[in-house]
Parts: structure tokens; sequence; C-alpha cells
């Protein structure tokens, strides 16, 4: 039985992730300072004798004994990473640094959520791996950006210093039930405006795009590429390659929960990508992964969640 630890555990991902560790087998300690994250995400599992929950901030050491770590624990959502860009810098960054040295000292292999934001607002469309990206290192995001790109620099150098096995996963939109609905990311934003009849909000014209990915593909991906052979480090993009415009998006949500909603345009955030689609060779390669399930059918199971919690 393999010692799990689980940063951000209790947060739209982490929860999934735990849940199918637990499945699999393992002993899981989800760490979480419920920023963004909810003990309702976990309450399914908290009589399980093999999880724990921790309440701590990853920008302070943590000393467990585990076998893997998997480091999520960062807000993902622009409204929640910009509320606090310095906080934001520190978790990745300190986050990273602290996960390390676990890692280090008890010998853990290590997987870091790192993002499609790595990319910026990419020049280079799809983004394969070998892509250095396009980013801002003085904009609103570059809290968020900068502190993945800078925790990715961190992840290589203890494996080049300190031999530690290591999994960079580039993570792309991902979406699904448990996200909260005041998450303020696109897909949450939009069902639940559409299942409450208030207006859609699309920033900008709406033809920016986005790939999105059903968090069930996401989650055996990232269990698949933590379980690779050591000298696969990644970084591995994975995410749905399907690409949509904001307002293609906007208008299968309005059909889909049959909503009176109108779309109303606001301005678009400064930096905010205009192209973002995953070459996901690598996982295929690597991973034999690929996701599965097409939006029309993630969206029909995301928006039955909502219509349950809200
Ligand atoms: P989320 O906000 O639901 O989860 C993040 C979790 O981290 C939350 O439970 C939050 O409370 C916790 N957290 C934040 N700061 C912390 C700190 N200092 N100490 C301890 N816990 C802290 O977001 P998510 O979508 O589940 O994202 C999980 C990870 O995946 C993040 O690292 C994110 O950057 C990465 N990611 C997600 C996506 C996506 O589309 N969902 C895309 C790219 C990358
Ligand atoms: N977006 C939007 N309306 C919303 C929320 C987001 O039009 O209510 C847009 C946002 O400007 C971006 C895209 O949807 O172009 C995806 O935004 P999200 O915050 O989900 O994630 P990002 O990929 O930008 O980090």
């Amino acid at each position: 039985m393999n010692r799990v630890l689980v940063t951000g555990g209790a947060g739209f991902l982490g929860s999934h992730l735990c849940e199918r560790l637990l499945q699999d087998g393992n002993d899981v300690i989800c760490v979480d300072n419920l920023y963004t994250g909810s003990k309702d995400n976990i309450r399914h599992l908290m009589a399980n004798p093999y999880f724990e929950f921790i309440r701590h901030d990853v920008t302070e050491p943590l000393y467990v004994e585990v076998d893997q770590i998997y480091n999520l624990a960062c807000p993902a959502s622009p409204v929640h990473y910009q509320a606090n860009p310095v906080k934001t810098t520190k978790t990745s960054v300190y986050g990273a640094l602290n996960m390390l040295g676990l890692a280090k000292r008890v010998g853990a292999r290590i997987l870091q959520a790192s993002t499609s934001e790595v990319y910026g607002d990419p020049e280079v469309h799809p983004q394969p791996e070998t892509y250095r990206g396009c980013v801002n290192p003085i904009g609103i995001r570059s809290c968020y950006d900068e502190g993945k790109r800078v925790a990715e620099t961190l992840f290589f150098d203890y494996h080049r210093m300190h031999n530690l096995e290591i999994k960079v996963m580039r993570i792309f939109n991902t979406y699904g039930p448990r996200m909260n609905p005041s998450d303020g990311r696109v897909v949450s934003n939009f069902i639940v405006q559409a299942l409450r009849g208030e207006d859609i909000t699309i920033y900008g014209d709406g033809s920016q795009t986005r790939s999105f990915c059903y968090v069930d593909d996401l989650i055996e991906g990232m269990v698949r590429l933590m379980a690779s052979p050591a000298d696969f480090t990644g970084p591995c993009n994975i995410g749905n390659p399907g690409e949509f415009t904001i307002l293609q998006l906007a208008e299968k949500v309005i059909a889909m929960t049959d909503s009176k909603s109108q779309i109303v345009y606001k301005p678009l955030p400064s930096d905010d990508p205009l192209q973002r689609k995953p070459v996901i060779d690598l996982a295929k390669e690597h991973l034999e992964w690929e996701p599965h399930i097409a939006l029309d059918e993630g969206l029909k199971k995301t928006i039955e969640y909502f219509k349950r919690v809200i």
C-alpha cells in the first residue's frame, strides 16, 4: 500500500484524485488550507480509515512520511488567484520548495500540477511541450503563470541536483462536478448563470478559444503520469484537444439547459489568452492516454451536478 500525499486535496481536482487513489487501494493524506477548497468536497471520504485530512498551508513546511506526493495546492481560477496575487506566488513557489524538500527527505516521487498557463498567450498553436511560451511577467495573470513556471524550474533543479523522481503535468482547462459555483471559471459560471436564468457573461467578443477536458479523463492521465517509468519526467500536456470558442460554449450551455438567459458582453481582462489547445502526442506515447469524454457528454454530467447543488 502506497502512502500518498495530495496537496490541494479538498479542491475540485484534488478531491477527485483523493477518491481515485483510495479506490486504487492507497493510504491518502489530504492537505489543504481550504482557501478555494471545501470540506464538502471530501466529506464522503472522511469515514474511510485510509483517508486523513490535515488543514495546513503549503507555504509552511510539512513533516509526514509518504511514498508519493501530488502537489495541487494553488487557487486555479483567475478570480481567486488574482484576489491576493502575492499569496498566489508564495503558494506556487514556497509550496513547491516545501514539497520538494519533503520529497527529498523521504525519497518520494513527486508530481507537480502545472498548467497550460506556462504557455501564456501562445503564438504557437496548438501548444506542444517544446513551446516555451509567451508570458507577460508583470501582468495580472503573472502571479499564477510565473509562479507555476518557477515551480517547474524548481522541480527540474531538484531532479538534476538530487536525482528526485519528478513528474511535471501541464493541465489544460478541466471542468466537472465539484467545481465551486462561485469559482469564477468559464464552465461553472456559464452553467450556474444559465440554470439561474441570469445573463451569461462573455468577456471580450467570445472568439477566444479553450479546449475543455472532463475531470475523469484528467485524473486518469494524472495517475498514469505518476505511475510512468522514472525516466519520463514530462513536462507532459494533459487536456482535451477539442477546441471551442467561448461563444460556442455559451451557446451550448444555453441549449443544453433550455435556458432563457441572454448573452452579455463584458470587457476582456488583460492578458487573457486568445487561443489554447494541447498537443497530446507525448501523453499518447508515454502514458497510452487520451481523453474519451466529449464536451457535450461532460457538460451534461456537470449540468446535472449543478442542478443538484444550486
Ligand atoms: P481548486 O481551487 O479547486 O483547488 C486548489 C486547492 O488548493 C483548493 O482546495 C485550495 O483550498 C488549495 N490551496 C490553495 N492555496 C493553498 C495553500 N497555500 N496551502 C494549502 N492548500 C491551498 O482548483 P483545481 O482546479 O482543483 O486546481 C488544482 C491544481 O491544478 C492547481 O494547482 C491548478 O493550478 C492546477 N490546474 C488546474 C486546472 C483546471 O482547469 N482545473 C488547469 C491547470 C492547472
Ligand atoms: N470567461 C468568460 N466569461 C466568464 C468567465 C470566463 O467569457 O464568466 C472567459 C475568460 O475571459 C477566458 C475563458 O473564458 O477567455 C476561460 O476562462 P477561465 O477563467 O475559465 O480560465 P482561463 O483559461 O482563462 O484560465
